[in-house]
């Protein structure tokens, strides 16, 4: 027998703890070709606020009383397959449940000497890879420009900004706490914060932190900040749409500024993008983003919460702001 937390409700706003149950499932023997898994450390990823729902997106919405699925490292504890011994680690996307038996084909095996196990969820992984793809193909950043990236301190927006510093960026985070702009500021090099929280007027506050303009905009967030970034924008811009978790939870969809004719006057390009688009590519992202972190190039910070029993409200920590990089569970 296993626990597992479940989808029982789909959330209407902000997820509360009473959209997941925690249940006792059975599990069974190992057959031939087939692993049993322990369930290491387990992400939570905005993304998956949207598969709550049930509106039709780019990949299909968690089914009602079925468990939640995220990108998860697990150990192999029993094997009856020629790939996986006892021992190693594997990453995939796989059922929030302590243990599982799974057909070990298929499965991606991780080292763990490399670097921690963590770092296939975060920087070494889909987000780490979020910010590869998105920020140098389509925002290709070129020496000496102004790069302003949105939700700045969290898993993306972490890396997105320290690979436009290899560049030789000028880079400006936006964040919505003080002690995580610091971190950037003192940890990252960051050029200029902005807590979006506290500031009084976003548009002066870019205008002070961007006086020759914005050249990159990388988006995480959306709304009223987006709003407030995209006007600033130089001739011949790049807008990165990679994500709008302001609008995660929005019951209805609030109306903005019409931004076209400024993407018109200044020849700008905006364009969204799922990480997925890149899957063919993700040996060469992987490749660059292992040598910058084994190089120290590129620091990693997350946040870790503990416990199987915690994965609901980590992942609602993730709408308020308590992470600082990934956000990640150890069971
Ligand atoms: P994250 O930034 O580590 O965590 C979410 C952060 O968003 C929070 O810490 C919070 O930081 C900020 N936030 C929450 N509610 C907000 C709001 N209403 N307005 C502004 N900021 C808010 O998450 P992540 O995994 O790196 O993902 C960042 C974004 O990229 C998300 O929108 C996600 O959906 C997107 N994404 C897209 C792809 C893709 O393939 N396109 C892949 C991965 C992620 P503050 O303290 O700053 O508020």
């Amino acid at each position: 027998m296993t626990k597992q937390i479940v989808l029982k409700s789909r959330p209407f706003g902000i997820p509360t703890a009473d959209n997941f149950e925690t249940r006792i499932v059975e599990i069974p023997a190992v057959a031939e070709g087939e692993v049993r898994l322990t369930t290491k450390i387990v992400s939570v990823d905005p993304y998956l606020r949207g598969r709550m729902s049930d509106a039709k997106s780019y990949i299909e919405p968690f089914k009602m009383g079925e468990p939640i699925v995220s990108g998860l490292v697990a150990r192999v504890t029993e094997s009856k397959a020629d790939n996986l011994n006892v021992g190693d680690y594997v990453m995939d996307r796989l059922p929030w449940q302590e243990e599982m038996v799974l057909t070990a084909s298929g499965l991606q095996k991780v080292d763990e000497k490399l670097v921690p196990l963590s770092y296939y969820l975060g920087i070494l992984g889909m987000p780490g890879l979020t910010a590869y793809f998105g920020l140098l193909d389509i925002g290709k950043p070129q020496k000496g420009e102004t790069v302003v990236v949105s939700g700045a301190a969290g898993a993306v927006g972490l890396v997105v900004g320290q690979i436009a510093k290899i560049k030789g960026c000028r880079v400006i985070g936006i964040a919505g706490d003080d002690a995580k702009n610091d971190y950037l500021m003192k940890e990252l090099n960051f050029d200029a914060v902005i807590n979006y929280k506290t500031v009084e007027n976003m548009n002066a506050a870019i205008t002070s932190a961007c006086p020759s303009g914005v050249d990159v905009y990388f988006d995480n967030v959306g709304g009223e900040i987006s709003d407030a970034v995209v006007v600033q924008i130089n001739k011949g811009a790049r807008i990165i749409i990679c994500g709008q978790i302001s609008l995660y939870n929005a019951t209805r969809l609030p109306v903005g500024p019409r931004i076209q004719p400024i993407l018109l006057k200044r020849s700008a390009l905006m364009q969204g993008f799922i990480v997925s688009d890149y899957a063919d590519r993700f040996p060469e992202g992987f490749k660059a983003l292992v040598n910058w972190v084994v190089s120290g190039q590129l620091k990693y910070t997350q946040t870790i919460y503990h416990g199987f029993d915690q994965l609901p409200e980590a992942f609602i920590a993730l709408f308020e702001g308590k992470n600082l990089g990934k956000l990640i569970v150890e069971v």
